[in-house]
């Protein structure tokens, strides 16, 4: 049965390889499948499978036009030893909870899980497509996506990589990452504003068609790495099935048990990868939607509107400081139709905000939100710690807030995995800070503090980057992204 990709705001409908390699639909909405595959194996046959094995069985029940070989190349380059665990994503017990470990790719958060293989399903989306020109890979980044799109882009044929940060928006060892990047095909700017300046002027520059055609006449394509791209989207729904595997075959809860998962959200690519599994039938009963204090989204489930107007706030979890949650599209799709959607994202555009009807709301169910605020994150990291001797990162511990939240209001006693998405080295100031160890001192050092602290052992990638010189130093406005990108491509 062949999945086509449908536009969320009109009748656009391409093959999987098209909608990787467009990013965005033309009329600017973003890509869902027109189907969402069920699954059709046992548990007991699904227990059989490491990540690779369930990688390419969810995989090609949805890249319906990619072959077999072209899966497996893909997977098997993109899941190897790059990932510091043999499990790729390991689930662990700690006390009452369950963490999936989503951060042990290279660049140490989550965004490797399907920034590791995009590459290469654009490689051979490309070849497919017979498309001969340099695909310009334009990524705005909240922190983690920009260093995990490099390091998979780098170096890769055909490829060229640009990335654009929020200035003041990012942790320091995110923004080292980034500007350490060497490869020739890669490129990084910090841009004067906050990360939705960036996605924004990302979103303008695709939606410019006089650019696009510009660009095009001199070779050149511009695609997106940020989880607008389906191609994101769908590698991300392989980590729910098999951490509910991994709660089955390490004895955690039968077959077919009801599960809730609490994600850390900011653009809601990660917690919709979620729903995608759950409506294939993985028997997940919620899905608890974890805000920071930027709480657009808590607002969106509690009370059925969107509205971004409001001051943009700089937390201790910086990959969530997002006001425009992209990803939502696809979900309020899923709710309503293309012409409703179109509406509602012409309101948020127009007035920064949009309301749903009572029948949206009722639809709205799988779904639970709280949020933390800066100091209920460091507490939580600290109660962890105390508690269970487990080092969680700053998102992760609003996603432990926000399941408490859940449970003590629901009294809902169902098994629950909260989804961990960086290393808390990666934040290493804030979580002495929630330690109550001293952080006034330098980066390097303080993590080695950490780890001398805690005996947990400091990632290679971080041992590696004290030492790599600073290679990018550009900055520019978000006026000045256009020109920026040409000046690199010499057009
Ligand atoms: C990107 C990111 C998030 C948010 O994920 P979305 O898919 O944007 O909702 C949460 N935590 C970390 C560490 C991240 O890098």
């Amino acid at each position: 049965m062949e999945i086509l990709y449908k536009s969320t705001r009109g009748k656009e409908k391409v093959r999987a390889s098209e909608a990787i390699i467009n990013g965005l639909a033309s009329d600017g909405g973003l890509y869902i499948p027109t189907i969402i595959p069920k699954i059709d194996l046992s548990y007991d046959e699904l227990i059989k499978f490491d990540y690779r094995e369930l990688a390419m069985y969810i995989l090609k029940k949805y890249l319906t036009d990619f072959s077999e070989e072209e899966i497996s190349y893909c997977v098997n380059n993109a899941y190897n030893d790059k990932f510091e665990r043999e499990e790729i994503a390991p689930l662990v017990k700690k006390g009452d909870e369950y963490y999936l470990e989503l951060y042990h790719g290279r660049t140490l958060a989550f965004k490797d899980m399907a920034l590791s293989i995009l590459p290469y399903l654009m490689k051979v989306a490309c070849k497919k497509l017979n498309i001969k020109d340099e695909i310009v890979i334009l990524t705005a980044t909240s922190g983690d996506t920009g260093k995990a799109a490099l390091e998979g882009f780098a170096g890769i044929p055909g490829f060229r990589i640009i990335v654009f940060y929020p200035e003041n928006g990012v942790s320091h060892i995110q923004k080292l990452q980034m500007v350490t990047q060497k490869e020739e095909n890669t490129l990084v700017f910090g841009i004067k504003g906050n990360f939705d300046d960036a996605q924004s002027g990302v979103k303008e520059i695709f939606e410019d068609k006089n650019f696009n055609e510009s660009l095009k006449e001199e070779g050149y394509i511009l695609s997106s790495a940020n989880s607008i791209n389906i191609g994101r989207l769908i590698p991300q729904i392989i980590y729910y099935v098999y951490s509910y595997i991994s709660m089955i075959k390490k004895g955690y809860i039968s077959k077919g048990q009801e599960i809730n998962v609490s994600v850390p959200t900011g653009n809601f690519g990660n917690i919709l990868a979620g729903f995608y599994a759950k409506s294939m039938g993985i028997p997940i009963n919620k899905l608890i939607c974890a805000s920071n204090e930027n709480n657009v989204l808590w607002e969106f489930f509690n009370d059925g509107s969107y509205n971004k107007n409001r001051d943009f706030k700089v937390t201790v979890s910086p990959s969530m400081d997002i006001l425009v949650s992209s990803n939502l599209e696809r979900l309020l799709y899923n709710i309503s139709d293309e012409k409703t959607v179109k509406n509602m994202m012409e309101d948020l555009k127009r007035k920064g905000e949009y309301t749903l009807s009572e029948s949206m709301i009722s639809s709205l169910k799988d779904f639970y939100s709280s949020f933390a605020t800066d100091k209920e994150t460091y507490e939580a990291v600290k109660k962890m710690y105390e508690k269970n001797l487990y080092l969680m990162d700053t998102h992760t511990a609003v996603a432990y807030k926000a399941y408490k939240d859940y449970s003590e209001t629901t009294k809902d006693e169902k098994k629950t995995i909260i989804v961990s998405t960086a290393s808390p080295f990666k934040f290493n100031k804030d979580i002495c800070k929630g330690l109550g160890i001293d952080e006034e001192i330098e980066d390097f050092r303080l993590i080695e503090k950490l780890s001398a602290y805690t005996g947990v052992e400091i990632p290679i990638s971080l041992k590696i980057l004290e030492s790599s010189p600073v290679v990018h130093k550009l900055s520019c406005s978000k006026s000045e992204m256009r020109e920026s990108i040409k000046k690199y491509l010499r057009v």
